[in-house]
């Protein structure tokens, strides 16, 4: 097999065999621009509407979904040392 093929693994996710990229596994919260929104408070009543019914979908079919573009995001304020948003 050529050393630049990429595996496709499957592993138990909470109860669920899912398949993923061996590659990307476990670089959701890297990628998904959630982790960077003022809006993003999972767990709690005022989380971000977009957000939970993003989760509601990824539970319901065993899918993790990182949000790579989204219309209302607002950065974090605690991020705003790291990050910048360009108009
Ligand atoms: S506003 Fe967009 S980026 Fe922010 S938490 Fe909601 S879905 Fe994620």
């Amino acid at each position: 097999m050529a050393d630049d093929i990429v595996k496709i693994i499957k592993y138990d996710h909470h109860g669920t065999d899912v398949y993923v990229r061996e590659d990307l596994k476990g670089t959701h919260a890297d990628m998904c621009l959630c982790y960077l929104c003022e809006d993003f408070k999972p767990g709690d009543d005022d989380n971000c509407m977009v957000a939970n019914e993003v989760y509601k979908n990824c539970v319901e079919f065993g899918l993790v979904t990182p949000v790579y573009e989204c219309p209302v995001f607002k950065l974090s304020k605690a991020l705003e040392d790291r990050f910048e948003v360009v108009e």
